[in-house]
């Protein structure tokens, strides 16, 4: 959402206003650690009438692993007629600068603007030959491209993707580091960038930089807390908070919702045999596999050791059969071809079934269901998928879990 052309102001006035911006962002900035949050609260002060005005503002950030810059956010109109309508509305509205700060919902429900959508598709290798962007960040500074001599060095994607020329650049920093720049324009109102633009701007992105890099080390740290080290798999606290989740959202919707419990076979000996450090490597294939073959809405998790778990929304008994017999082929074909010491047992997937609301109908229940078909298929001599039945549970008097 942009707004407003900035106001006339003498320079005392300036001055207050722009401690006020500065003042409002950074508390708004503190009420929340997620970074989309944030990246809207940034683009909406350097948007907004009250605070910075820009026609269009948009963050980058570096993406280290890849070494390329990626487009993250966009706030404002695509059009001059969109910009005049948005401004219409919101003088309409009497929308305070906090009211706008704190509209992220509104922004997150409303359909997707256009500009936007062009900021995310945007990624630029992070050198410097790649341009204006890539130099704000390489040499940790701001860039006025207000000239002929700097239009130059405009990069091609920049140019042709936002369709300007005449912007200005700050990096976002956070300690020593740079994180990403913002790009603000006047591409609607034409009205000139000053210095005094460049030095909020730059005040401005020293506290946004730091906000990005709190939120960024909390959702790592979250991140973390839910994963495991070795697979890079959803860990065990996270799988039965996401069952418990899922199931409820399965209860209300009134769809069945399938679990799968997989264990290795014969892991022991194998571990014995080659050592921890290539049984390690094992498992963690085994998750990958179990990673990339399962759908867009399945959630795989490692239970622990050698064991995983799958959760299947929205799923029948059937058809999470015919992929765990896919899965245990799969897992079976991947160590037939030789790859084992002489004397160890082939490294196999059992797999049990349970599904909700026929064999339980909570989470614990369901775990437990699929335990015992695990335990089933383990004892009709492993590499082998069993569901659920209710006779199964029978037979389990006396039965000892193995770990
Ligand atoms: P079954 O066929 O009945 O499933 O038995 P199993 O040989 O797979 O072995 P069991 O369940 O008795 O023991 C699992 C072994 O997995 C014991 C433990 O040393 C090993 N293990 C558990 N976690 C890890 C791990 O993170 N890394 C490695 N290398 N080994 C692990
Ligand atoms: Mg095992
Ligand atoms: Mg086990």
């Amino acid at each position: 959402m942009a707004i407003l052309p900035p106001l006339g102001y003498s320079d005392s006035d300036r001055v207050k206003r722009e401690l006020r911006i500065l003042y409002e962002v950074s508390n708004a900035m503190r009420t929340t650690l997620k970074l989309d949050q944030i990246f809207y609260m940034i683009l909406t002060a350097l948007t907004s009438h009250e605070g910075l005005g820009f026609n269009r503002a948009m963050v980058f950030l570096v993406n280290e692993a890849e070494n390329v810059i990626e487009g993250k956010m966009g706030i404002g109109p695509h059009s001059g007629e969109e910009a005049d309508k948005i401004w219409r509305g919101i003088e309409k509205e009497h929308l305070s600068f906090d009211d706008l700060l704190n509209s992220y919902d509104i922004f997150k429900r409303d359909p997707e603007s256009r500009l936007n959508i062009l900021v995310k598709g945007i990624k630029i290798p992070l050198t410097e030959d790649m341009g204006i962007l890539a130099l704000t960040i390489l040499e940790g500074m701001p860039f006025e491209v207000t000239t002929n001599e700097a239009r130059k060095k405009v990069s091609p994607i920049i140019r042709n993707t936002l369709n300007t020329d005449y912007f200005i650049t700050v990096p976002l920093k956070a300690k020593d580091k740079t994180l990403g720049a913002i790009l603000v324009d006047n591409i609607f109102t034409k009205k000139p960038i000053t210095k005094s633009d460049i030095r909020l701007l730059t005040m401005f992105a020293n506290h946004a930089g730091l906000a990005i890099e709190n939120s960024r080390l909390y959702e790592e740290t979250e991140y973390l807390s839910k994963t495991d080290w070795l697979t890079k798999l959803w860990n065990s606290g996270e799988l039965h908070r996401t069952l418990a989740k899922e199931l409820e959202k399965s209860r209300i919707t009134d769809k069945n919702l399938t679990v799968l419990m997989i264990d290795v076979d014969n892991f022991k000996p194998y571990n014995d045999s080659v050592g921890h450090r290539q049984g390690d490597e094992a498992i963690r294939k085994i998750a990958t596999l179990l990673m990339h073959r399962s759908r867009k809405n399945d959630f795989v998790a490692r239970y622990g050791g050698e064991e995983f778990t799958i959760i299947m929304p929205d799923t029948t008994k059937k058809t999470a059969l015919a992929i765990a017999e896919r899965l245990k082929k799969e897992v079976e074909d991947k160590w037939a071809a030789g790859e084992l010491p002489p004397g160890v047992p082939p490294l196999t997937i059992s797999i049990g079934i349970s599904t909700f609301p026929v064999d339980a109908a909570d989470k614990d229940n369901l775990i437990h269901k699929a335990d015992i078909a695990l335990y089933e298929a383990k004892s009709r001599g492993k590499n082998k998928v069993c569901v659920y039945t209710p006779h199964l549970g029978k037979g389990l008097f006396g039965f000892k879990k193995k770990s």
